[in-house]
């Protein structure tokens, strides 16, 4: 009695991890995920991880809160490159160590034009492209158009279908999936859109100040103006002259906001808050940027709500 017993134990046992094998080979939900995706910022992994559910593991090499045109890639970094199916990055030229790092890596597949790179410009509204050769001798680190281009919805839209539509030809088992999850991504966004451009309503064609020229997509989406910054040029930190103008601009124009992000210095914008009576205001362009940017739609929440509160 006892020997049928242990052998019925025995054989559970490897029924049982049978069926886990089996599970783990043919699910990959049960398992490990299908697909490993790293992306430069928080918020594309944000918009993979919305996509891709369950079938992908994503992470982002730049952390939350750091300026993200100045990031020094780690070791470990170099080895999450060279391990992943898909990398998804801004293009243009926001990310100057994205080049380095890929070669660092050496995975040809996520070479520029190979079938895992994803370059999420393609294909989005760009704001502020030269209609002239620039050179960064100017001081301009940004020779192709403003690379800050997700805090406008309408280009969200274009790069969640693009990230479907990659992790659809890497992975066509699940394409079904990424664009069920897709689906729910751009109802949600439709049913956003009106409620954030309705708060936002009474404060048409005011003027605010930034500190560095990457908020121009929101203020576009939110009907608000920026055309001044603290920055003389973008990457330039401000000098007394510049300040001087900036301050000017602001009192000629009625101006009542400077908007930073986390990792913007403070000192400039503080001090010429206090001089002349201003508000300063942080808002997220990086999910995680602040606890309250836990994700996209939430940022945008974040931030709608934020300078609503503030003008
Ligand atoms: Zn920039």
């Amino acid at each position: 009695m006892r020997f049928f017993k242990e052998v019925s134990m025995k054989r559970a046992v490897v029924w049982v991890l049978a069926v886990l094998f089996t599970c783990m080979m043919e699910y990959p939900a049960c398992g490990r995920p299908t697909v490993r995706v790293v992306t430069t910022l928080p918020i594309f992994a944000d918009l993979v991880r919305q996509v891709g559910g369950e079938l992908v593991e994503v992470v982002a090499l730049a952390p939350s809160a750091f300026d993200p045109h100045t990031i020094e890639p780690r070791p470990s970094d170099v080895w999450k490159v060279k391990k992943a199916d898909i990398f998804v990055h801004a293009g243009l030229d926001l990310e100057p160590w994205r080049s380095p790092l890929l070669d660092a890596a050496g995975n040809p597949r996520l070479f520029p034009g190979q079938p895992g790179e994803l370059d999420l410009s393609q294909g989005v509204r760009l704001l502020e492209v030269p209609d002239r050769p620039v050179s960064r001798l100017e001081g301009d680190i940004h020779l192709f158009g403003n690379p800050h281009y997700w805090l406008d919805p309408h280009n969200v839209r274009t790069m969640v279908q693009a990230i479907a539509e990659k992790l659809a030809a890497y992975d066509p088992d699940h394409a079904s999936n990424y664009r069920q999850n897709l689906n729910a991504f751009l109802n949600r966004l439709q049913h956003k859109i009106p409620q954030w451009q309705e708060k936002l309503r009474p404060y048409q064609g005011h003027k605010l100040i930034g500190y560095h020229n990457e908020w121009i997509y929101l203020m576009e989406f939110a009907g608000l103006k920026m055309e001044t910054f603290l920055e003389p040029k973008p990457g330039i930190p401000p000098g007394p002259k510049h300040l001087a103008f900036v301050e000017d601009y602001a009192k000629r124009h009625g101006v009542r906001l400077i908007v930073q992000a986390a990792y913007n210095p403070k000192q400039a914008a503080q001090a010429m808050a206090k001089r002349i009576g201003l508000k300063v205001v942080v808002l997220c362009q990086n999910v995680g940027d602040l606890p309250e940017a836990s994700d996209y739609f939430a940022l945008m929440d974040y931030n709608v709500d934020r300078l609503v509160l503030a003008l």
